[in-house]
């Protein structure tokens, strides 16, 4: 049990009929805890004052773990020990972080696949180094709550997958948060503006951050917010703006080599001129390098808009394409939200109100924006909101989710961006006469093909009665929980066996391979279904040989010996067919066999028809 607190009067830090419950914005570069208290959104506070928490944790051979501002000063210091943007990391192999590009700075191992980083208090996971931001935070809001929480809301970015997310969460319960739901960021922004403000509408939300940058375009109704679409790029955020200068800083005092100190000194003198640059017109950058040469340099706002256009050009046009990729125009967009620290830069907020023709919403903080939102949430699922307060939260699939079927062709069961939680089932069938077990490919993509998209997961339903092939119903049920964590089962429905399985992937894509599978699977429409045409008609051949000689090996009788070496050659021309891959050609093949075949069949359907017959009166039948 835990002790009672007594306050002064007065000084009560939250009327104790609310039940304490905290929203946490996870992010790659700094990290926010924010409470509901009395009604009111507001972001926590550490001893010194800050809300920012630099999402930097640092460990030392003692055991002891330095989290936040402290740790972030020690980058340099003690870079093997000192993690920092570990959020790029959650739910990734070392193989996929290789392929992505991600820059990792530390001495990595991948033993079992799973990527670790190696420290002088050992092996950490990108789990167990989360879990340290999320324990500091929630130390933080149990101190200025002054009570036990009943759980937290923890934002994760629209496009993370499952194994993305399945990460944050286990980051979140090692770190002894009970987690009511997991939110979208953007999803979280635009709580936190349409609720206070009440707006409804599409609205666009602009997230640039440290490292990365997000756009989501949302759907507001009353009471209902709905992710219509996510774009992005995980490797464009505050950090490119601060190499820029760097560069411009290397190009006007002519240097060229640099030790690893002085270019950390120089980098992070580009970072606070950047952000000096948002409040004034210029920005003085003094520095004394280790040769005792010293650069002392003024950059005016002009001069940093030009060395930057291009990062801002980038941003827009992602823009354009998301919006595209949602069917809509820049004039359909009522709002949009700004959030990230990097969204305070003037020439991103002239570049935003230039395309939308608007000015953005900046009313609420960019950087605390998130927290908020996610405070709100967190509040009414703690169960303190107000009588007739009560709304749904609505967030998408990034891509298309099916199954495998004949020919290695992709069924999809739930369409990409479609709304969650949702739950679709569709209907498949046996393909060979007698099977009993059917294996279940789950795949993730845009394209037809299998080996074109993402395996998930795979199993296998037993125990369906033997029954001639396409008789049999498995109903399959893909279900999208409120998280984004999906489980799929299948059932037979005469007998009701089956089989499940949840998917939790042990390492995810990242939005870089989303756009390149979106985008593939623009580029190759005709050709994916050239592909699917000949497929299908592989598949139909080997049914209708699979069924044929079925029928030989039981009613072979029926046919004299021409009869039958007709049948046999129809048969090697179909396989001949099959193997010469040209679609038209086995079309013609399967018509001559269904055609060739027809008497016998006639023939076999009479013999059925007898044997049914035989012993019975006309009148039963
Ligand atoms: P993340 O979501 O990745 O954790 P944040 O939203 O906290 O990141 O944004 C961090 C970025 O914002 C950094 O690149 C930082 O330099 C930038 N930033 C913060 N304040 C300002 C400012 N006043 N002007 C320009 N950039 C800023
Ligand atoms: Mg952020």
């Amino acid at each position: 049990m835990s002790l009672l607190q007594i306050s002064e009067p007065g000084m009560s830090t939250a009327p104790h009929e609310e039940r304490l419950a905290i929203g946490i914005d996870l992010g790659t570069t700094n990290s926010l805890v924010a409470t509901v208290r009395n009604g009111a959104p507001e972001v926590l506070k550490d001893h010194e004052g800050r809300k920012l928490l630099p999402s930097v944790v640092r460990y030392l051979d003692n055991g002891e773990i330095v989290v936040g501002e402290d740790a972030k000063l020690k980058i340099s210091e003690d870079p093997l020990n000192t993690i920092s943007s570990v959020k790029r990391l959650m739910g990734r192999s070392a193989e996929e972080i290789k392929e992505e590009g991600t820059y990792v700075s530390y001495d990595i191992s991948d033993a079992d696949g799973m990527i670790k980083l190696k420290t002088t208090a050992g092996e950490k996971s990108p789990v167990e180094v989360s879990a340290d931001i999320l324990k500091n935070l929630k130390a933080r809001a149990e101190e200025a709550l002054g009570g036990e929480l009943v759980g937290a809301v923890v934002t994760v970015p629209a496009y993370f997958d499952d194994a993305q997310r399945q990460a944050t969460k286990d980051a979140a319960k090692l770190a002894g948060l009970n987690v009511l739901r997991l939110l979208s960021e953007p999803t979280a922004a635009a709580l936190a503006y349409g609720l206070d403000k009440g707006s409804e509408g599409l609205y666009v939300v602009f997230d640039l951050g440290g490292g990365t940058f997000d756009v989501s375009i949302l759907r507001l109704t009353k009471g209902v917010f709905e992710v219509l679409a996510t774009g992005g790029n995980s490797q464009l955020g505050g950090d490119d703006f601060d190499q820029r200068i760097f560069c411009w800083i290397l190009e006007q005092a002519g240097l060229s080599l640099l030790n690893k100190s002085d270019s950390r000194l120089l980098l992070s003198k580009a970072k606070a001129s950047k952000e000096h640059l948002t409040e004034s017109q210029r920005a003085v950058i003094h520095a004394t390098l280790s040769d005792g040469k010293i650069v002392n340099l003024t950059i005016t706002r002009e001069i940093f808009s030009a060395i930057t256009a291009q990062l801002v050009s980038k941003c827009i046009d992602t823009t354009k394409n998301t919006l595209k990729d949602a069917g809509l125009k820049r004039h359909d967009i009522k709002g949009v939200v700004l959030v990230g620290g990097s969204t305070r830069m003037p020439n991103i907020r002239e570049a935003v109100e230039d395309f939308f023709d608007q000015p953005p919403l900046t009313d609420i903080d960019p950087d605390e924006v998130v927290a908020v939102g996610a405070s709100m949430q967190a509040n009414l699922l703690a169960g303190n909101h107000a009588a007739g307060e009560d709304w749904l939260l609505l967030d998408v699939t990034p891509l298309s989710l099916g199954i495998e079927t004949m020919g290695g062709l992709v069924e999809k069961v739930i369409p990409r961006n479609t709304a969650i939680p949702v739950a679709m089932a569709q209907d498949f069938t046996t393909f060979k006469d007698g099977q009993t077990a059917m294996s279940i490919h789950v795949v993730q993509g845009e394209r037809d093909m299998v080996e074109d998209c993402r395996s998930l997961a795979k199993f296998t339903l037993r125990g369906i009665p033997p029954m001639v092939a396409g008789a049999a119903r498995i109903r399959v049920t893909f279900q999208v929980d409120a998280d984004g964590l999906l489980s799929v089962s299948a059932r037979e429905n005469t007998t009701g066996v089956e089989a499940s399985v949840t998917v939790k992937p042990s390492y995810g894509l990242s939005d870089e391979e989303i756009t390149r599978m979106l985008k593939e699977s623009h580029g190759k429409a005709a050709e994916d279904m050239k592909q699917r045409e000949l497929r299908e008609q592989k598949v139909e051949a080997d049914r209708l040989l699979e069924s044929t000689a079925s029928a030989l090996r039981t009613d072979s009788d029926l046919l004299n010996d021409e009869e039958r070496a007709q049948i046999d050659t129809l048969i090697d021309k179909l396989i001949q067919a099959k193997e010469q891959d040209v679609t038209e050609n086995i079309k013609k093949a399967i018509e001559a066999l269904s055609k060739g075949t027809e008497s016998f069949a006639a023939r076999r359907m009479n013999r059925t028809i007898l044997a049914a017959l035989q012993g019975k009166s006309v009148y039963e039948v």
